[in-house]
């Protein structure tokens, strides 16, 4: 089985969810030192919601060979950040020879 699939970027999410938090913290530093137009521009600017895309590619296949294998092979990398994450895993599944019945 092999597949590719796109979702929410993990790290993007992380920065958005930060910068979100900067913006929040300039707004609040800047009541009463900024003229009242700029505070309500910085103020709607840290309210907006955080507009996350599916980027990050996600490839992977996994399942059991006829070599009596169980692999798992997984890669991401998201379009937007170059986040990249990989896994792979390779195991002898027992298979109980001259366990089953006649
Ligand atoms: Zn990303």
């Amino acid at each position: 089985m092999s597949t590719n699939h796109y979702r929410e970027c993990p790290r993007c999410r992380q920065r958005a969810a930060r910068d979100k938090l900067l913006a929040q913290k300039k707004t609040q530093e800047s009541y009463g030192k900024v003229p009242a137009e700029e505070y309500d521009r910085l103020l709607a600017e840290s309210r907006k919601k955080i507009p996350l895309r599916d980027i990050l590619r996600e490839d992977y296949q996994l399942g059991v060979g006829t070599d009596g294998v169980f692999a798992v092979n997984y890669r991401c990398r998201c379009s937007e950040c170059n986040f990249t994450y990989s896994y792979q895993h390779r195991e002898v599944v027992p298979l109980h020879l001259g366990e089953e019945a006649p």
